[in-house]
């Protein structure tokens, strides 16, 4: 048995759902077009929902308060909807206590804005599958709020670089070069702040790290709003288990910054370095992404978007099929314009 907090977000004028608008940056009912401030509304109420595990312990069924129909979970999931009428909705156990986001950066494109980058995405690529560009795949994309920790701390290194210098002059009928070898020496502190890392375990880090950087001046204070028409999940990364992932983020730059202080000589490669961070500190946030999955011949192809910027990445396939379908159609233009020429001569001749 689970006991877990459901919120949704009933609108004050007509009882519709509201929605987090991100061109207005205000939520939004869909029915009669009102607007709420996501700072101050508090219209959203928590009910509580006594539920039966699902087969395991991972999945949580939660009752839909708008139309009684099962929302199927899992345990991490932090927002979503219902399945059968769309009624968005809030687990509020998952983002409360050490769950609770300090900060959040709202959607700031909305969905009609991904799907125009995504096709853009696809133009100019003829040999690509249908799979990819069927509206039903692309009305698929789905915002989701993905939990990072922001890290910031104070880097102290010490660095050494070999560098080398030469110079090159003519005497008489000889060219003569002098190289001269230098050992340097750069030492300092650099502090970090607000270095992301992905806290999702779900979504491959590198699809994240290719959609940033996000601006967090623009964050504001964490409201469960902000979720209302969303997907979101908990951290299932700790803080703990993404500092190495951060220290080794924080020592690239410093390693960087400090070797580009060195900038008089031919060659300059560092040798040795030691870093050490102090300081550290971390914040739990939430980061507004685009994503959409396309299953295609057994492979997962992901596409995602920064939901703040619009930058986009993916990775798409060449279809073997549709090559050589091409090739084959040349083929035969080719032998159909030879025979006919072919034919041509016959006549002649
Ligand atoms: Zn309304
Ligand atoms: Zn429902």
């Amino acid at each position: 048995m689970i006991v877990s907090q459901l919120k949704d977000f009933k609108c004050p004028n007509c009882g519709g759902r509201l929605e987090f608008d991100p061109k207005t940056q205000k939520m939004k009912c869909p029915y009669c077009d009102g607007t709420f401030d996501p700072e101050i509304f508090e219209e959203g109420e928590d009910y509580t929902v006594t539920s039966d595990t699902w087969e395991d312990d991972d999945a949580i069924v939660y009752t839909c308060r708008s139309c009684g129909g099962q929302i199927i979970a899992d345990k991490d999931t932090a927002a979503g909807s219902c399945p059968y009428c769309g009624n968005p909705v809030v687990m509020t156990g998952n983002v409360s206590g050490i769950y609770r986001p300090k900060k959040v950066i709202p959607f700031l494109l909305d969905k009609k804005q991904a799907k125009e980058r995504y096709r853009q995405f696809l133009k100019g690529k003829p040999l690509l599958p249908d799979a990819f560009k069927e509206e039903s795949t692309i009305d698929e994309i789905k915002g989701i709020y993905v939990p990072f920790w922001l890290f910031g701390g104070k880097a102290n290194a010490r660095m050494w670089f070999d560098a080398t210098r030469t110079r090159h002059w003519n005497e008489g009928e000889y060219m003569c070069t002098e190289t001269s070898y230098y050992k340097l020496f750069r030492s300092g502190s650099v502090r970090f702040a607000d270095v992301p890392v992905d806290a999702s375990g779900k979504i491959d880090d590198l699809l994240t790290e290719s959609i940033e950087p996000f601006d967090v001046s623009e964050a504001r204070e964490f409201s469960d709003n902000y979720l209302a028409g969303y997907y979101a999940d908990k951290y299932d990364i700790s803080a703990e288990d993404s500092v190495a992932k951060a220290n080794s983020r924080i020592a690239n730059s410093t390693s960087s910054l400090f070797s580009s202080t060195t900038g008089m000589y031919e060659t300059c490669v560092p040798s040795s370095s030691s870093i050490t961070i102090n300081e550290g500190r971390q914040d739990y946030v939430m980061y507004p992404v685009w994503l959409l999955n396309v299953k295609y011949a057994g492979k997962i192809y992901s596409f995602a978007m920064n939901g703040q910027t619009g930058k986009f990445v993916g990775e798409l396939p060449t279809d073997k099929g549709k090559l050589i379908k091409i090739v084959l159609s040349v083929f035969f233009g080719v032998s159909a314009a030879m025979s006919i020429l072919q034919y041509v001569l016959y006549m002649v001749g």
